[in-house]
């Protein structure tokens, strides 16, 4: 495991992802650059942690004092009950994937979809009146849905294999703290094609096209999106799936996953270390480490 500096490694000193599987994550490449770019003292390793010892691994970090962890698949949503403290955000979106050890007490946030909000905003991508499809209903789609509600979407149209699901998000949507006008489409329906035609971004919250399977979209037909449309698609593995790939193709601007993964890091130093991560030595980090494993 790299780290910032060797010595003086102690507790409060020590973060982690906890994961399952988590051998190709590229949070530990990502963090541990950053500790190096800033001289301090700390390291961050990758914890294979399977369901059924979640709740030790979560004792664990109040037993070892470590600083704290992020969370990702599948423990997002199971890691809640084990918290001493869940923020209104993360209990609105369901889902957390950023801890913190306050002296033994553990609490929780999500920063996906505000790192999803800073990767729209460093391409100058403004949210606020834009008509939103989003492909997928599951936890990446419900931090990104919340987020574009507080960020003034015009409408957000939920498009999901199950249908129930995302007329949860949509009920939840209408709840939430900035209401937003909200709707949800069949697959393959004529809602659906004619969301997608008013588009002003579409972002795929979907594992499809995700490696190994990179021939599939999520999206079969791209000449549906109007010419102004931004693709957003939130995989990172491969940098361009088959739906970028397509939507390029068509002239429309794109955005891959990295960026969501490198801000919702960055922003979990705000709950650690009281500050942003350093951006761009995050994002040259997991861009290595996606090359190597890819
Ligand atoms: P999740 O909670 O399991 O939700 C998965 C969603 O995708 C559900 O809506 C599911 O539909 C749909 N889906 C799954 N397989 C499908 C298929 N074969 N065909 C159609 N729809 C399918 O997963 P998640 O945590 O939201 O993650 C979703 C994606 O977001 C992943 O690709 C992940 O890499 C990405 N993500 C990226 C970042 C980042 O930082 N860039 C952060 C978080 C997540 P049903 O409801 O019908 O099951």
């Amino acid at each position: 495991m790299t780290q910032g500096r060797s010595a003086n490694l102690g507790p409060g000193r020590i973060l982690g992802v906890l994961g399952h599987p988590v051998r190709h994550s590229a949070s530990p490449a990502m963090h541990n650059a950053a500790f190096v770019a800033q001289g301090m003292y700390a390291m961050y390793g990758a914890f294979d942690v399977p369901p059924e010892q979640l709740a030790q691994a979560v004792a664990g970090i109040r037993t070892l004092g470590l600083l704290g962890v992020n969370v990702t698949i599948p423990h997002k949503e199971a890691v809640m009950a084990y918290l001493d403290e869940v923020a209104p955000t993360a209990r609105q979106v369901g889902a957390v994937n950023t801890i913190v050890n306050r002296g033994g007490r553990l609490i929780g946030y999500n920063t996906d979809g505000w790192g999803f909000l800073i990767s729209l905003e460093e391409r100058g991508v403004r949210v606020a009146g834009r008509h939103v499809v989003l492909l997928g209903a599951g936890g990446a789609a419900r931090a990104v849905a919340l987020h574009l509600a507080m960020a003034g979407a015009a409408k957000i149209t939920i498009i999901n294999r199950t249908r129930a699901r995302a007329e949860f998000l949509l009920a939840d949507l209408a709840r939430a703290h900035q209401p937003v006008v909200a709707a949800v489409a069949d697959v393959g329906s004529q809602e659906a094609r004619e969301a997608l035609s008013e588009a002003g971004l579409v972002v795929n919250c979907t594992p499809v096209g995700m490696a190994p399977d990179v021939d599939h979209t999520p999206l079969d037909d791209v000449s549906l999106l109007p010419p102004g449309a931004v693709v957003y698609d939130t995989i990172y593995r491969p940098l361009e799936t088959r739906l970028l790939r397509e939507a390029r193709e068509r002239g429309l601007l794109t955005i891959n996953g990295l960026s969501m993964l490198v801000h919702q890091g960055a922003c979990s130093w705000e709950y650690w270390f009281g500050r942003r991560g350093p951006v761009e030595v995050m994002r040259a980090a997991a861009l290595a480490a996606l090359e190597a494993a890819s």
